[in-house]
This record gives C-alpha cells, structure tokens and sequence, in this order.
C-alpha cells in the first residue's frame, strides 16, 4: 500500500485480504472479525475508518482509550471495542464499563478482579485467555501448563469466555503458534463451544492466522500505517 493510501483504502485492501484467505481456507468472511488496532492514534486518525465502515476497534491502554473514544463513540454508537492489551487488576473496574470484550486475561488475581467489576457494573464483557504461546519470559499471557487451572477459576467465576488468544514470539515463522492454539482450545474443551475463539494474526501474519482458525485478528499498522 502506497503511502498516499487513504483509510479506506487500507481497509479495503485488508478486507480483501481476509476474504481472499477465508476463500483459500474455506471459511466464511463473518466468520472472522477483524479489530482495527487504533492505539497511539489519535481520534482525527481513527474517524475516517469508522467513517468507511468500520466498527470493530482494539485498544491497549486503559487510560488511552478513555481519553479518545466516549467522544468518537457519541458519534458513532455501535462501536465495539476491544481490550487487546494487560490489564492491571486495579484498572478492571474502568476496563468493564468501557470495553466490550477483553483479550488479555491471564491470571489467578485477573480473574477475581474482574469478577467483582462485573458485579459492580452490572454488565459482563467476554473475555479471552491470553496464552504465552511461545513460553517467553518477558511476554504476557497464561503459560501452557497453567492454562486448566485458570480455565477452570474463570469458568468458577462466571467470566464469560470467549475463547484464547496469543502473540507468538517476534520474527520467527508464526504458523507452528498458532497450529498449537487449536490443539490447546481441543485440549481444554473450548472447541465447539458457542463462546470458542481464537484471536490471532496481526498486520504481518493475519492470512496465515486465519488459515489456521482465528477468529478475531488484531490489525494495527497494516490500516493505520506505522506507529510514531
Ligand atoms: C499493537 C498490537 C497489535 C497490532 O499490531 P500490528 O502489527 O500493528 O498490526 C495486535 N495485537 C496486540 C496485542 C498489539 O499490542
């Protein structure tokens, strides 16, 4: 995509991306959602998006999306926006009345935390289970061996799941991660259930995720074009 490439031609062509991996994979379109990943852009940035269509948004900051979207979502009342980033236990409360789903769910304290925000809110959000799919030190996300356990501790707590999502390590071949996501929701009994999801698949992997069954991609920078 050119630099002179407008919003909406960028959502085009990412769109036209998605079908055409759904075409090889035999899904359906619907069948994937792709969130628009508008962190550090500010609202005059994102505006022409929603103006093209699009609905779908994903945040990862708390703060961050306090301060740009009540004002865009005035305008536009059927956004839906997603939490894509961690989540501090004490930010859950602000994170459940603003988002309409969570990503980044991924431990014991996270669980409980969220849990009471509902209660308090009046409102459940849908939340996936963030894996650290590639068993990195430094990333965030559940590690494989603690994935029943928590499972187990949301579904105790009433947290609607909405399926596991993962980052897979940086620079290298990604399609192995995303392969063991599928086999991780068959292990613990997510496949098949109404709430299964796998978000997936960024800017630089989203084809290959869907091939291999995301449901949600998170896409920032092939729509907005790089992070200042
Ligand atoms: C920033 C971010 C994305 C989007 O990344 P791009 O490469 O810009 O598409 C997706 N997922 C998470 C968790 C992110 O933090």
């Amino acid at each position: 995509m050119s630099k002179n490439a407008t919003p909406a031609d960028r959502l085009g062509a990412v769109n036209a991306e998605i079908a055409k991996s759904c075409k090889i994979a035999r899904r359906e379109p619907t069948d994937v959602t792709l969130i628009a990943v508008s962190k550090t852009h500010p609202a005059p940035r994102i505006a022409p998006l929603i103006a093209a269509g699009q609905r779908v948004f994903g945040e990862n900051r708390v703060q961050e999306a306090e301060g740009k979207w009540p004002a865009l979502r005035e305008e536009t009342p059927d956004v839906e926006l997603h939490l894509i980033g961690q989540l501090q236990s004490n930010k859950a409360e602000e994170a459940v009345v603003l988002f309409d789903c969570i990503h980044s769910l991924d431990r014991p304290s996270l669980v409980k935390a969220l849990a009471k925000a509902f209660d308090k809110a009046g409102r459940q959000v849908p939340c996936f289970v963030q894996v650290n799919i590639g068993d990195e030190d430094q990333k965030g996300g559940c590690g494989i061996k603690d994935l029943p356990a928590l499972l187990e501790q949301a579904r105790n707590a009433d947290i609607p799941l909405a399926g596991l999502m993962c980052v897979p390590p940086f620079g290298i071949e990604p399609a192995p991660y995303f392969a063991l996501m599928a086999k991780l929701a068959d292990d613990h009994g997510l496949a098949n259930h109404p709430l299964e999801g796998r978000s997936m698949g960024m800017s630089g992997d989203y084809p290959t995720a869907i091939m291999l069954g995301a449901t949600h991609i998170r896409v920032g920078t092939a729509l907005f074009g790089e992070r200042g």
